[in-house]
């Protein structure tokens, strides 16, 4: 069977014409079913039964299936696991901004970057998602909340650069006209900071936010806290931000978890500021969400202001992240692990 929802429109189009001899015209009717979410080829109502038959029998439509959902009552922040066809789960997450929805998804079922803090990295990894799977967890979203999302981050589970065709392929589908038409710059992707695949990603010239998950300010702390640091070390990582800045002339943004005693003294703060000075860049101080198991712990609002204080002499921008969904866990990784623990 074929995933008929990672085509883009003149693949589509493409095959339907030397595949099953269709005219164009059908092809764009199918596409635009896609693209408004359906989860059935019997929802097509402008379509023969007998085409949606044989549509049904080469091709099926990727969905993500609510299995549980959560809502916070401060924030309105929503909360999905999802499941896909072979049973595998994934979360998303529903922000509700001034300035519209924003969905953070996921890009992969589980992670290979052993993040500590991390509830998806303590949780190993099981596959990637195709692009399709991707765009379902926006329309199951869409269509629950009877919502238009506009603004995505590549945030949830799973490191996106670990599986580049297919997260490349979900935002050249998502950016298109024909398709969810959500623009380049209302996506964010985020990074643990794979540096061969960043440069691979500049070469894409993107309109896209870059977001880079550094998380200390030396190799000693990050290749404590993220293995992946031992492979690409903070020198390497920074080279290739750089770099990235020059070509896509792009902001890029700076994760930073404030732990408590780990990362968040002055001397962190300085060292940060040595090593980011002169880059087009801003740093989001986000206090760390205890997860079970970690014994990591929070860091003061004292600490987040003496980080923004410091930052700023070297001419770096910091802000605090809003904590959105507090009470249901809303970073990822959480639900899933929650879930799997009770079964
Ligand atoms: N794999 C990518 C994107 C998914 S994680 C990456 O690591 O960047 C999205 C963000 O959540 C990353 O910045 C990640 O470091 C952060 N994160 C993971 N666990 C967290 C926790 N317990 N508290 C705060 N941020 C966390
Ligand atoms: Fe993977 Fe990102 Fe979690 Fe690290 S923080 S384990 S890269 S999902």
């Amino acid at each position: 069977m074929k995933d008929i929802r990672s085509y883009s429109l003149p693949e589509l189009t493409d095959e339907f014409k030397n595949e099953l001899d269709l005219p164009a015209f059908r092809a764009k009717q199918v596409y635009k079913w896609l693209s408004d979410g359906v989860s059935d080829f019997d929802e097509m109502t402008n379509i023969s039964k007998e085409l949606r038959n044989n549509l049904s029998n080469t091709y099926y439509i990727s969905v993500a299936t609510i299995e549980k959902k959560l809502v916070s009552v401060y924030d309105k922040t929503v909360k999905y696991l999802f499941s896909f066809r072979d049973g595998e789960t994934v979360e998303s997450v529903v922000m509700n901004y001034r300035h519209g929805y924003t969905i953070c998804v996921s890009t992969q079922v589980g992670c290979k970057m052993g993040c500590t803090f991390c509830a998806t990295g303590q949780g190993g990894f099981s596959r990637n998602l195709a692009p399709s799977e991707m765009l379902a967890q926006i329309h199951s979203a869409q269509r629950d909340l009877g919502i238009r999302i506009s603004n995505i981050v590549l945030m949830g589970m799973g490191e996106p650069l670990d599986n580049y065709a297919n997260v490349l392929k979900f935002l050249r589908l998502v950016s298109s006209e024909d398709n969810l038409n959500i623009g380049m710059r209302h996506i964010s992707l985020s990074t643990c900071g794979l540096v061969d695949r960043i440069y691979d990603l500049e070469k894409e010239k993107l309109q896209l936010t870059l977001s880079v998950s550094l998380h200390a300010p030396n190799d000693e702390i990050r290749s404590r806290t993220m293995p992946v640091n031992k492979r690409y070390p903070i020198d390497e990582l920074l080279k290739a931000c750089r770099h990235y800045v020059r070509a896509t002339n792009r902001r890029i943004s700076f994760e930073y978890a404030m732990i408590s005693g780990v990362n968040d003294s002055d001397e962190c703060a300085r060292e940060l500021g040595q090593r980011l000075k002169g880059m087009l860049c801003h740093v989001n101080l986000i206090p760390v969400n205890p997860v079970k198991g970690t014994g990591y712990r929070k860091s003061a609002v004292e600490r987040q202001q003496s980080f923004i204080r410091i930052l700023g002499k070297y001419g770096i921008t910091a802000t605090v992240r809003r904590t959105l969904g507090a009470d249901i866990n809303a970073s990822c990784g959480q639900l899933r692990r929650k879930a799997s623990e009770e079964k």
